[in-house]
């Protein structure tokens, strides 16, 4: 048996009065996906632990199997690995954003989806800037890594898309009283002087784009120890993603990371290139972890519309191409599919509440469509840690 997992970033919502109370995942047309639901069995799964925040890396580190609260150690250091940058034991490692300040406010958490020859040039000017505070590494779009080389984590910070309400110095990285805190706020601050006036700004302005003139750090932690995927599961896997952390994810628990042309994180992502990807590395891997994120995109962007055409074109180009590649490979393959976290259009963020999964290979229920209200009357009930992982491989 092979293993396929696809993720819909954030898919699952809330029932909206504008789609006549139904999810933007109960108003789409998906026949691929309601067909896997009509193949499988469904449930519930809890990818965010309590007490723990719900990200991106925390939901696919559940997915994958690895229990959150025995292998996070934050989103930094997973950036960093997808980004091949070196990781020490005691280095302490930051994401970091370029985003769009406004009146002390932050305005768009991503500065306007900058491009990553932009924000590279942006960041060039931050290293030089603040060359006697830590290191820089640029990623793709908004995405960056901060590291800061023999330094303990003790600091609290707070993501900027959830840094969206009120003046930013309320959102800066705590406790107050700590000097490390004091001076990367400090960093932060005075990154404003340092971008606002870069020509890169200068025309993204002109051009009526939001600027990207201020840094921000959140995500910090040293590296985590996870065993390979082989040793704790016995197979050998490969991840198709755009998205840095879950290629970091991938790189720390073994599995090779496969690169699609086209692929961008964002609307215009090459659908049918990660399918494609997906199937063929089947032919010599045992498990292959497939992720998608713009839905995550259109649904912190408040934008039904976007949202149903994203999981319209998911649906479509990846999950039905990799239905019709199926038949095609030798050994039988067991289909897991679910969102990582929930990221409901009416609150624009992440939250915390159980996601419907199916898994289609073994078990088979009533279930007949895949959505939210269908999943928690699947034969699966609700599945919490690493219990996915365990129901996928024993399907
Ligand atoms: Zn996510």
């Amino acid at each position: 048996m092979k293993y396929i997992v696809i993720v819909g970033d954030g898919m699952a919502d809330y029932p909206l009065e504008e789609l006549g109370d139904k999810t933007p995942l109960q108003a789409a047309d998906t026949p691929n996906m309601d067909e896997i639901a009509a193949k499988g069995a469904s449930g519930l799964f809890k990818t965010i632990p309590d007490n723990m925040g719900a990200g991106s890396d925390i939901a696919n580190l559940s997915i994958m199997g690895y229990h959150p609260r025995k292998y996070y150690t934050g989103r930094g250091p997973l950036e960093a690995a997808s980004m091949g940058v070196d990781v020490g034991e005691n280095d302490l490692v930051f994401r970091c954003n370029i985003i769009t300040e406004e009146n002390g406010r932050i305005k768009d958490y991503s500065a306007g989806h900058i491009s990553s020859s932009e924000a590279e040039e942006l960041l060039r000017a931050a290293a030089e800037a603040f060359s006697d505070v830590g290191e820089f590494y640029p990623g793709i779009s908004y995405r960056h890594v901060f590291i800061l080389r023999d330094s303990s984590n003790q600091l609290v910070s707070t993501p900027p898309h959830d840094a969206l309400d009120g003046e930013i110095t309320k959102h800066l990285l705590k406790p107050e009283n700590s000097p490390l805190a004091a001076k990367l706020n400090e960093m932060m601050l005075r990154s404003r002087e340092v971008l606002s006036n870069h020509p890169v700004n200068l025309r993204r302005i002109k051009e009526g784009k939001n600027p990207g003139n201020m840094l921000w750090l959140w995500g910090q932690g040293t590296r985590p120890k996870m065993e390979p995927l082989q040793e704790k599961y016995g197979i050998r896997g490969a991840v198709v993603s755009a998205v840095d952390v879950i290629k970091g994810l991938g790189r720390y628990t073994g599995m090779e990371i496969l690169e699609v042309e086209g692929a961008t994180g964002y609307y215009d992502t090459n659908y049918e290139g990660k399918a494609r990807a997906a199937l063929d590395a089947l032919r010599d891997k045992d498990y292959v972890y497939v992720h998608v994120e713009a839905i995550d995109e259109a649904s912190h962007a408040g934008d039904v519309e976007m949202k149903i055409k994203a999981l319209e074109d998911f649906d479509r180009r990846l999950v039905g191409e990799i239905l019709d590649g199926l038949p095609g490979l030798d050994d039988g393959v067991a289909i897991g599919l679910l969102p990582d976290h929930a990221t409901p259009i009416s609150v624009r963020t992440h939250v915390k509440d159980a996601v419907p999964f199916v898994i289609m290979g073994g078990k088979k229920d009533d279930t007949q469509r895949f959505d939210e209200a269908s999943a928690r009357k699947g034969l699966y009930g609700l599945l919490k840690g690493e219990e996915f992982m365990r129901s996928l491989l024993a399907p």
